[in-house]
């Protein structure tokens, strides 16, 4: 039997209450402020996160000089030249960025000489003196995915994971448009995009946020364990024609689009979280990028 959006809505909830956050314990205490550089705080980072290295990664330091002492610390999705402005206000000087600063995977900057939005941002960075650093791959490849259980923390979901793949979980049944629903409140998003009948019922759910590309997000929908993708961006011609394509051949398969910023935004928000007891005496702030698209 379909449960009701207010009983799945009330599981939800049940289930983040419920949930504990232990992080481990800072390994000493000392007032950080002043007296750490930003590079020590990216050590400190790169030391602390459960993660193997990783020789070939995108979480390198875009612009700013790392030898100054850290005065305050704002994570975000993305460093949005407003995010950069609010982070200087409130007196940081580093500014961690999940996602690129200049408009591509991997920052390269030479295509974007005399561009003048570059230059304008470029400009904004260097007058409010702070160092802008990328941390991806890093959160993404700790054993949780640090991205997708802030996720799940903020959807109330951690209880529903799978043990054996992090971003598969089984939920109380729900029709795809009041799963849809949820996800919108739960994310703070104006609208996020539909495929799939909105009556079918779901209970597979891959939790694919950012933009994991058509084939493995069509990996998920081809199992028999998952009903619905949720993911943060799809390409229109790929992974949406797939699950239109599904459902013309009568297998009911969903799609539901947040949106990149709103899918893992609240990894960050997590993130935030596991630095601050990391650097005392440091702020650290989390700055929501926000979503980029106005719905008309
Ligand atoms: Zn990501």
């Amino acid at each position: 039997m379909d449960i009701s959006r207010r009983d799945f809505l009330a599981a939800v909830t049940t289930t983040a209450g419920a949930a504990t956050f232990v992080s481990a314990l800072p390994r000493r205490q000392p007032d950080f402020a002043g007296e750490m550089s930003i590079q020590g705080v990216i050590d400190l980072i790169l030391r602390d996160l459960p993660t193997d290295p990783i020789p070939e990664t995108v979480d390198t330091v875009k612009i700013g000089d790392t030898r100054q002492s850290v005065s305050g610390i704002a994570v975000t999705f993305l460093a949005t030249s407003a995010v950069i402005e609010a982070a200087a206000a409130q007196g940081a000087n580093l500014i961690i960025t999940h996602e690129p600063t200049f408009y591509n995977h991997l920052d390269e900057t030479d295509w974007l000489k005399n561009n003048p939005v570059y230059d304008a941002k470029v400009s904004l960075i260097e007058r409010h003196g702070v160092v802008v650093w990328r941390l991806h791959d890093h959160l993404h490849r700790t054993q949780q995915d640090d991205i997708t259980h802030g996720v799940l923390r903020t959807l109330g979901w951690e209880a529903f994971a799978s043990p054996e793949d992090n971003y598969l979980c089984k939920i109380p049944k729900s029709s795809l448009a009041d799963l849809a629903d949820f996800l919108k409140h739960r994310l703070g998003a104006q609208a996020v995009r539909t495929i799939g009948d909105p009556e079918m019922p779901c209970t597979g759910i891959g939790v694919l946020m950012g933009a994991w590309g058509g084939r493995r997000q069509i990996e998920y929908l081809s199992r028999a364990d998952v009903d619905v993708v949720i993911c943060g961006e799809a390409r229109e011609w790929e992974t949406t024609e797939y699950v239109r394509d599904a459902n013309e051949h009568g297998m009911a398969k969903g799609l539901i689009v947040v949106g990149h910023a709103l899918s893992e935004e609240p990894g960050m928000a997590w993130f935030s979280e596991w630095l601050r007891p990391r650097v005392p005496g440091v702020d650290v702030v989390h700055i929501p990028a926000g979503d980029p698209f106005r719905v008309v």
